[in-house]
């Protein structure tokens, strides 16, 4: 017979997935202790001190959306929310080809709202929109974006093209149509109540991740960072033992969750983690001396995606990680990019500025990628998964991590009570 979990988890990795799963295990009455490679958490979202910019900087532009119900829940239950997300009404776009400008306001009861003025793009018809958006719901398993909606046209190069990137960080055209279709169900449905977009007002560290070790602390779970994951010791069908760069722990009769990032969970334990291809996501941060308030802008037609501004910090996302150009040659045409979008005029000339290349952003979207996401539960009894790479039907983003932690959690205290 199998013995049974004592109520004892081990989190190993503190990005969202990791610290999301920490905080429903403590609630759970689980005893917790979570491990973390760095000596910050965080993960893919965190801010980085930058002693030029005398301020932190975010190694990338987040945004949240109102929608992203596990990651508020879990916001909220920190204590985080209150201390910088702005909701914004609607996103921003300025075509550089033209100057066209336009907004997308969710809004509305029913899906009706992208039909009237709330998606009202340049040059695109109504009727195009609906046959396009009608194609992509009614999207089979397997198929991809390219295959149902034409990738070619305005309604393409000014609505799906940068939505598309922008939720999957991927060529569009290669995305997964059903995930896409479920993603645009949601907002079509949704309204303003799950597509406003939800801007952080100060570094994300002081929003999530150091509200959350503080409470998770305060919930007596044994936090300790700088401790990387070597290996798993397997046998009987368990993991055994951890083992971490400073000492082991026995888990033969404990729960773990391996909340790491894909490519270091396949390295360690390659039968139960499949590799799954990733896309870059590249970032350039200007400091100014002129406070722009707070905003970003999608942009179209340029390197850049999007244009993001709070105070003298602007920072420009470069989907999939954009051009292979020097990068002076690359800060000063994002940089001549960025200024026809801030509210404030600025300097021709780049400002100082930070490139932060991230070469594992998010999990490749296409049909392939999906399929290939593991699910929580693994062959072992007390190994669990967890990560925005793990099968919860989501796009790589933290509303997926935060949903694969709290998925982790649940199943590790049902296999704790079994
Ligand atoms: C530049 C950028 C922009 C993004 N923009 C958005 C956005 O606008 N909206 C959105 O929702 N999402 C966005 N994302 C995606 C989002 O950041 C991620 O989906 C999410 O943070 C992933 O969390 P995670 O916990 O699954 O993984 P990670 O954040 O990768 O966490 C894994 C943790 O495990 C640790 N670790 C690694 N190896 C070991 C080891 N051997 N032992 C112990 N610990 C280890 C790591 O240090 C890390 O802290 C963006 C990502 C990037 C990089």
């Amino acid at each position: 017979m199998a013995t049974p979990l004592a109520p004892v988890c081990n989190v190993v990795g503190a990005g969202l997935a990791g610290l999301a799963a920490a905080w429903a295990l403590s609630r759970a009455g689980m005893r917790v202790r979570l491990f973390e490679a760095a000596a910050h958490a965080g993960g893919r979202c965190r801010s980085l001190p930058d002693q030029r910019f005398g301020t932190a900087i975010d190694n990338g532009s987040h945004l949240l959306f109102s929608g992203n119900h596990a990651a508020l829940e879990f916001l909220r239950g920190i204590g985080a929310p209150s201390i910088g997300l702005t909701p914004r009404d609607g996103t921003e776009f300025l075509d550089l080809a033209d100057n066209a400008r336009w907004r997308i306001v969710p809004g509305g009861e029913s899906a009706l709202w992208m039909l009237g003025s709330g998606l009202k793009v340049p040059g695109v018809g109504r009727v195009c929109m609906l046959r396009e958006g009608i194609r992509l719901l009614t999207a089979k398993p397997g198929e991809r974006v390219g295959e149902r909606v034409p990738t070619h046209g305005t309604a393409w190069r000014r609505f799906w093209k940068p939505f598309l990137s922008a939720v999957f960080n991927a060529d569009p055209a290669s995305v997964s149509a059903p995930h896409a279709a479920d993603v645009l169900r949601a907002l079509a449905m949704d309204g303003a109540a799950g597509g406003r977009p939800l801007q952080a007002a100060r570094p994300w560290s002081e929003i999530v991740a150091e509200p959350a070790l503080h409470h998770l602390r305060e919930r007596g779970v044994d936090i300790r960072l700088g401790s990387p994951l070597l290996a798993l010791d397997r046998g009987e069908g368990r993991v055994r033992r951890l083992v971490f760069r400073k000492g082991s722990v026995d888990s033969a009769d404990e729960a773990v969750i391996l909340a790491i990032p894909n490519a270091v969970a396949h390295r360690l334990c390659p039968d139960a983690v499949p590799e799954i291809p990733s896309a870059p996501i590249v970032n350039l941060h200007y400091q100014t001396d002129i406070d722009q308030g707070l905003g970003f802008c999608g942009i179209v037609g340029g390197i850049a995606d999007w244009v993001f501004w709070r105070g003298g910090v602007v920072s420009a996302t470069i989907a999939g990680g954009g051009p292979d150009l020097d990068p002076d040659a690359l800060a000063a045409t994002v940089w001549a990019e960025a200024r026809r979008v801030l509210p404030k005029s600025v300097a021709a000339l780049p400002p100082s500025w930070h490139r932060i290349v991230e070469k594992r952003a998010t999990s490749a979207a296409t049909p392939e990628a999906f399929r290939l996401r593991p699910k929580t539960v693994t062959a072992h009894p007390n190994l669990f998964l967890a990560g925005d790479w793990t099968d919860t039907g989501l796009p790589s983003t933290i509303e997926c991590a935060v949903r694969s932690g709290f998925t982790a959690a649940q199943a590790v205290v049902a296999a704790a009570k079994a």
